[in-house]
């Protein structure tokens, strides 16, 4: 989403005139882009500010702004620990990012915009000038979650739900694919609860949008990240199923496999509830691999709470994990819990967990040797000039040897001839489409660096 957002950011400044550079030394605005989720990404920026005092001094016209997540959550406090600070931007403003630019220019000393804001974030049509050239593209379907998770700080400061109107979102994916999209990863916290904060009578669902995104022709790879199991439903599953574009490798986040970890975390399902939610995308789905994030060392979570994420791990045979650390958060509800797991130990089960999913990849994958599928190209291995990659429908990566006229965003029907151990091995059977015009990169983070 903050690859998505500062597009926009970068669009609202193109259209002022300004440029971009890489060299903070040579800039005359400098913005951070955060995320508060944990606190190592705040710790960075706050690291980095403080290696800007002498460049503010030196230049007192340099303008320093904070965007996005951490804005909100630190709000007037960050002011006072970064007096050099021009400019705290709340996630829901930053398309007036550069007025407040021209606010600090013309005298003010400090601009402070947080929580909602009187326009949607996302304007009805979309202009493409922030975009780098690609031909995969982030959009946002909506905004905000309307959850409680009680370790997360995302509904503090992201603010409530709000779905974009689903004419909106085809018209700038249609004008997305006009400019040479093949692929949309469609973004939103909760995406599969996308439209119900509209009045019940006539609002808009994933599963609807998923279908009028059937008649875009070229646009051949639609991603979701990220859904929310209690969310899953018989229309949304049969909507992906029936979807040419859908990739069938989709973010469902568990979090935890131990039923008492899970309503501490107020996650809104038990270990069943959410064994039924797969069930029933995989009834529709066979071929479906899923995607789980997973947080070690909640509050209280014991070894045995540990030993059940990894028997859930197992069971479900997720083909990707992401696992964090229990980081408590000021302003979610659990900061108030003893923050009661030893480091050293959620580094453990961080490892342990991360070695498990190796181990489940490493054995589902090689089961695929033998299919038919349709690979898209991301670009080619280091090393081995010429090979490319890429992910087949269901998520597994793919390589196809070198090929006259190869390009990122060819989209093959292949045949999975072997696996080399990492991934498979394909064979292009036909070439079923590609970028409409040249399309090269995939999107690079923007303003500089990205960490978390
Ligand atoms: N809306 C998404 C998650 C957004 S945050 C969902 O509900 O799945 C991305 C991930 O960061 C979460 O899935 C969770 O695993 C992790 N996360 C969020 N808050 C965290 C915290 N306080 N400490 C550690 N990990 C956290
Ligand atoms: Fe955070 Fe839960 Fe909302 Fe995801 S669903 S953003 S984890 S509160």
């Amino acid at each position: 989403m903050n690859f998505y957002d500062g597009e926009l950011m970068r669009e609202a400044f193109l259209l002022r005139g300004y440029s971009e550079t890489d060299d903070p030394k040579l800039a005359d605005v400098i913005l951070f882009h955060t995320c508060s989720v944990r606190e190592h990404a705040e710790e960075r920026v706050h690291g980095i500010l403080g290696g800007l005092r002498a460049q503010k001094k030196e230049n007192p016209n340099l303008v320093i702004g904070v965007v996005g997540c951490m804005a909100d959550r630190e709000g007037q406090a960050l002011f006072e620990r970064e007096p050099h600070v021009d400019i705290v931007c709340g996630s829901r403003h930053f398309p007036q990012l550069p007025s407040m630019v021209d606010q600090v220019l013309g005298g003010e000393e400090r601009v402070l915009e947080l929580g909602e804001a009187k326009a949607p974030v996302d304007s009805p049509i979309r202009d493409l000038t922030g975009r780098p050239s690609s031909w995969s593209a982030h959009v946002a379907v909506m905004r905000g979650c309307d959850l409680n998770c009680t370790y997360c700080i995302v509904p503090s400061v992201r603010g409530r739900v709000e779905s974009r109107p689903l004419a909106e979102i085809v018209h700038e994916i249609q004008a997305l694919v006009q400019s040479g999209v093949v692929e949309v990863q469609l973004l939103g916290q909760t995406i599969d609860s996308y439209g119900r904060d509209f009045p019940k009578e006539g609002r808009p669902s994933l599963a609807a949008l998923l279908d009028q995104l059937a008649d875009i022709p070229n646009l051949l790879r639609v991603k979701l990240i990220t859904l929310h199991p209690a969310y899953v439903d018989q229309e949304l599953a049969d909507a992906m199923a029936r979807s040419p574009q859908f990739h069938r490798f989709l973010p469902v986040p568990l979090q935890s496999g131990s039923n008492p970890v899970l309503r501490a975390m107020k996650r809104g399902y038990s270990l069943d509830q959410y064994r039924r939610k797969v069930d029933m995308l995989r009834n529709a789905m066979p071929d479906l691999e899923l995607i789980s994030d997973w947080i070690v060392g909640f509050p209280g979570e014991t070894d045995a709470d540990h030993v059940l994420s990894q028997e859930a791990m197992k069971e479900f045979q997720f083909l990707q994990s992401y696992v964090f650390q229990y980081s408590p958060r000021p302003g979610a509800s659990s900061f108030e819990l003893l923050d009661d797991v030893p480091m050293s130990v959620k580094k453990t089960r961080n490892h342990e967990l991360l070695a498990l999913q190796r181990e489940i990849s490493a054995t589902r994958t090689p089961t695929m040797q033998g299919r038919t599928s349709r690979l898209m190209l991301e670009g080619v291995t280091k090393g081995d000039a010429g090979i490319w990659y890429g992910r087949i429908d269901n998520g597994h990566y793919a390589v196809l040897p070198a090929g006259i006229n190869r390009k990122a965003g060819q989209f093959h029907e292949v045949k999975c001839v072997g696996y080399n151990g990492k991934s498979l091995t394909a064979k292009s059977l036909q070439l079923l489409g590609e970028p409409a015009s040249p399309a090269p990169s995939m999107s690079l983070p923007i303003f500089g660096q990205s960490f978390s």
